[in-house]
């Protein structure tokens, strides 16, 4: 399996302060970690591609996170200036999933862009006993591993909140004082029709930087407009809790969104659109065609009511019967090792994270106190 023990925590690295301030914290705190991922990053993201293009692309989506959320450029330069890296290397780490989606344009890698169903997250949220859960299993390459922390944010202007990140990134998955996300990949399509997969549509907000812009909302109904307001540069599904009990899953493109409501007291997502608006997997055919998802909706079914943190937690461990991976994922990702890299459950009433450093199957939840 792999060498870390059952009890392993994530590095935590708390950021006070105004947004430059928590950004240079950040940048020094988790100097060699970045450096280290800085150097790496074209390697294990860009391949054989024209990288100066990609890099380019990158650049250009810059005017799109100032708008948005000016402070988030301040927090990179100030990632940039702790760390002692450029800004545009650090603003590009916060662009992994982007360019995974462009390189797989651009090089016609069917794996990344046709509607198939790839393990890159799944995501959870319920009304359980102790209130409002969202969960997230966040899969990709077992190489990130190492690079993974835990952001707890303590901003001047905004709520306090947790987001796992690779060292260097102003966020991906997790909880505020107020509302909860987790997030999964989704094949990329451009422009706005489906059966169009691989027409890349240009530069705009970061996956990243959407997260923190999410977890500064007050609501799940304003994450959902925050998300929908703006122009984005990959597909992925928010699921969204608050500490009312409004879940949502919004499946988003560039261009577009649709939302899914909770069939009863949950909803969950993996990596295939299932809402009509995008010609989405029917429930008849989900088994046969996304068997993550419709394993975990089995199991959160049939489980007794109340559901709560530790009836989600057997889910996002589980294995499929007989099979080695699951919704806890270990398999080939295209060329790469791929795991489970972390699994969450945020428990918004108790302003609690309960994580697993590695495959649950393998570690242990543990908590973290917002
Ligand atoms: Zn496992």
């Amino acid at each position: 399996m792999n060498s870390r023990n059952r009890s392993q925590r994530f590095s935590v690295v708390t950021l006070e302060g105004s947004h430059y301030e928590m950004g240079r914290q950040h940048g020094s705190q988790c100097r060699e970690l970045i450096r280290d991922l800085v150097s790496k990053f074209d390697d294990i993201i860009l391949g054989g591609s024209d990288r100066e293009k990609i890099r380019r692309v990158a650049r250009d989506a810059v005017p799109f996170v100032s708008d948005a959320a000016p402070e988030l450029i301040e927090e990179v330069q100030g990632i940039a200036d702790g760390a002692g890296v450029t800004f545009d290397d650090i603003f590009r780490i916060n662009c992994s999933v982007e360019l995974f989606a462009l390189r797989g344009c651009v090089e016609g890698q069917t794996v990344n862009t046709v509607p198939t169903t790839p393990d890159g997250c799944s995501s959870f949220a319920l009304k359980g006993k102790e209130g409002t859960l969202v969960a997230w299993n966040m899969d990709w390459w077992r190489l990130w591993l190492p690079y993974i922390v835990l952001l707890h944010g303590k901003p001047d202007d905004s709520p306090h909140f947790f987001a796992f990140a690779f060292a260097g990134c102003v966020g991906r998955p997790g909880m505020s004082e107020h509302v909860a996300v987790s997030a999964n990949y989704l094949p990329y399509r451009g422009g706005m029709a489906p059966g169009v997969p691989d027409e890349w549509d240009g530069p705009g907000v970061p996956y990243n930087f959407l997260i923190r812009i999410m977890l500064k909302q007050q609501s799940t109904e304003a994450a959902v407009a925050a998300v929908a307001g703006v122009k984005r540069m990959a597909c992925l599904n928010y699921t969204i809790g608050d500490t009312s009990g409004d879940l949502r899953c919004i499946e988003t493109t560039p261009r577009d969104c649709a939302e899914l409501r909770p069939d009863g007291d949950f909803i969950t997502h993996a990596n295939s659109y299932l809402t009509a608006k995008f010609d989405g997997i029917p429930q008849a055919e989900l088994e046969a065609r996304d068997k993550r998802t419709h394993d975990a909706r089995e199991q959160l079914r049939r489980a007794p009511r109340p559901l709560d943190r530790h009836v989600l937690a057997s889910v996002q461990t589980s294995h499929f019967p007989g099979d080695t991976t699951g919704v806890c994922v270990h398999r080939k990702l295209q060329d790469k090792d791929g795991i489970t890299l972390l699994s969450f459950t945020a428990d918004l009433s108790a302003g609690t994270m309960w994580a697993s450093c590695g495959p649950p199957c393998e570690h242990e939840f543990l908590a973290y106190r917002l």
